[in-house]
């Protein structure tokens, strides 16, 4: 990924997202409003930080990303794998609705997710001019949430699987994840086989790689462009949030995505 420094904020783009088409970024925690455990460009909404203070980090962040706030398309997210598409902006005055994947080909909106250790999807249609973004913990991950945003991206705007830019951001990596028997019981049942070269054994514990699990069931879906980060937020948290390394008591970093406009 590389690295970019503005007004106090540092965020992280994809090298195969073209710049001349979409507009993306992965916000770190630095340059925000937020203190303690939320320090400080926290996102999130329902954790216990001041809304002031995460209402500020909005605004920063919409600034810096060059789009107006009032562009913003975003969801109450539920670890499930429901897909809603953003045609125009939420108003403000609007619940966010459930899902964990959101698509858009209006250049005039701007989604946003929230993450800590749950992996961030990013769509790019250069085609079609479509972008997506999902949300993949482990229990969207079981269920397929990639394949599902990938499934409704061909069937609401006629995407091509071949045609997608994927890019997995910044989260919890395999060596870090550790899971129970019960999870990796699910897996199994759901996936067969398959399932079992995502989990590790590390003395006695088991860890579940999500990453390679999210880049394999993407690829059974036909997607041939995946970029990783490579990024771990548990053992970095100087610059992510980590909600299992911080106990929970953390704030929520943003992935934005755009289409350019004009
Ligand atoms: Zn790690």
């Amino acid at each position: 990924m590389i690295s970019h420094d503005a007004r106090g904020t540092r965020f992280y783009t994809f090298e195969s997202f073209d710049p001349a088409l979409v507009d993306h970024a992965f916000f770190t925690r630095l340059g925000g409003h937020s203190k303690g455990p939320y320090a400080s460009l926290n996102l999130g909404g329902t954790n216990g930080d001041n809304p002031q203070d995460v209402l500020a980090n909005h605004e920063l962040l919409f600034e810096v990303f060059g789009r107006p706030y009032e562009s913003r398309f975003d969801v109450w997210q539920v670890h499930g794998t429901h897909i809603r598409f953003g045609d125009q902006p939420r108003p403000r005055e609007q619940k966010h609705q459930p899902a964990d994947g959101i698509f858009t080909d209006n250049p005039e909106v701007t989604l946003v997710m929230r993450f800590a250790d749950c992996v961030p999807i990013m769509f790019h249609d250069p085609i079609r001019g479509v972008v997506g973004i999902a949300h993949g913990g482990w229990q969207g991950t079981l269920h397929g949430i990639g394949a599902e945003a990938v499934r409704a991206a061909v069937m609401r705007y006629g995407c091509q699987p071949k045609d997608l830019r994927v890019g997995l951001g910044p989260s919890i990596c395999g060596q870090c994840y550790k899971v129970g028997q019960d999870v990796f019981n699910q897996f199994t049942t759901k996936w067969g086989q398959a399932a079992e070269q995502f989990f590790s054994n590390q003395s006695g514990a088991l860890y579940l790689d999500l990453w390679a699990a999210n880049e394999w069931a993407l690829r059974q879906a036909g997607i041939e462009m995946i970029e990783q980060s490579g990024i771990c937020t548990a053992t970095n948290l100087h610059e992510w949030y980590s909600y299992r390394f911080e106990k929970g008591f953390t704030g929520r970093f943003a992935a934005v995505i755009a289409l350019k406009r004009g």
